[in-house]
């Protein structure tokens, strides 16, 4: 344990869309502000990893100028992560298979790095300094550009045999009536109620000249996932009903999830909730409909996350963990072998 490692970790989160850096302490606090970015994308279509890294080198560069010892970089990553090597096995919103990231990162700055899956990093952080401190089992559950989520159970993260476990938004809902879902299947609850899902309802409703309101918010004829929820605000009952109906999915879905494992707290981000934050209001309350237990309807909370970013948050909470900082019991996977990724 070096002299340095209680010094805080820059922290970068790497979304569908947005990319956002923070240097976050051993206390769980933010040094400075939250830089945002648009994820840079190459002609291809897959993320620029080298647009990446660039904007990373200036943060690293700042970052030097705060942190007195070893700086140590912490990635959250949209996609699924090998947390041994740090790669991107699968991140189907980055156009991303296999690659390298870890490795890249810890070779271009010379610098130890941990990489995780962003909704495995989330309930970390909820687990260390959110919501979750005093959880011995919960989950986390993300709608944003996709809707996943991912467990903390028996006091640790709980990631399966491959650290894919709690996709809940790719159980199977109406695979003869559903769309395409990123997962390459067909009508996963993804397909439901993700934010592409309530803006295609939004644009159907347009087309078919549903609702006035809808049509007036309309970009070059698109509504977005943004406008059917400003559609709502104006009033708008087609807007409300298509929400609506997203809003009974994730309760059936996610109150599936509460009859299988008994928790007591669910705990939601992504961008869809932090657009109407009154939507986890509405589950909180619409769930229990849907729960077996008359404990698990008395007990059960729907909380939004922590911090505007939990999986920023968790991706410095993954590096704590790993060095062994952390106050109480080592929270991470049990059975796998937990290490920072270093240059040769
Ligand atoms: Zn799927």
């Amino acid at each position: 344990m070096s002299a340095s490692s209680t010094e805080p970790v820059l922290a970068v989160d790497i979304g569908g869309t947005s990319l956002r850096l923070g240097l976050i302490n051993l206390e769980g606090a933010l040094i400075g502000d939250i830089a945002r970015y648009d994820v840079p994308f190459a002609s291809d279509g897959a993320a620029d990893v080298d647009g990446i890294l660039a904007i990373m080198a200036e943060h690293v560069e700042r970052a030097w100028q705060i942190v007195a010892g070893e700086l140590r970089v912490g990635v959250s990553l949209c996609g699924n992560v090998d947390l041994a090597s740090g790669d991107a096995v699968l991140a189907p919103n980055l156009h991303w298979r296999n690659l390298p990231f870890g490795k890249l990162v810890s070779e271009r700055f010379q610098l130890p790095v941990c990489v995780a899956t962003d909704v495995r990093q989330a309930v970390l952080a909820e687990a260390v300094w959110g919501a979750g401190v005093n959880e011995r089992n919960f989950a986390w559950a993300t709608v944003g550009t996709g809707y996943g989520g991912f467990l903390f159970l028996n006091g640790r993260l709980y990631g399966g045999a491959n650290g894919f476990a709690g996709n809940f938004g790719h159980i199977t809902y109406d695979e003869i009536n559903g769309h395409r879902c990123g997962c390459g299947r067909r009508g996963c609850f993804e397909t439901f109620v993700a934010g592409p899902a309530i803006a295609r309802a939004g644009q159907a409703a347009h087309e078919a000249g549903e609702s006035a309101i809808l049509s007036s918010l309309t970009n070059e004829d698109k509504v977005s996932t943004r406008a059917v929820f400003r559609a709502i605000e104006l009033g708008d009952p087609v807007a409300a009903r298509i929400v609506d109906d997203v809003i009974r999915l994730i309760c059936i879905n996610l109150g599936g999830v509460v009859n299988l494992l008994d928790i007591k707290l669910i705990v939601m981000g992504g961008g869809v909730t932090k657009a109407a934050p009154w939507l986890v209001e509405r589950i909180n309350n619409d769930i229990r409909a849907y729960l077996m237990t008359v404990e698990a309807q008395r007990d059960l909370q729907v909380v939004r996350e922590s911090t505007a970013n939990a999986a920023l948050w968790g991706a410095a909470a993954h590096v704590f963990a790993v060095e062994g900082h952390l106050s109480g019991d080592n929270k991470l996977e049990k059975g796998l072998e937990h290490r920072v990724i270093r240059a040769n």
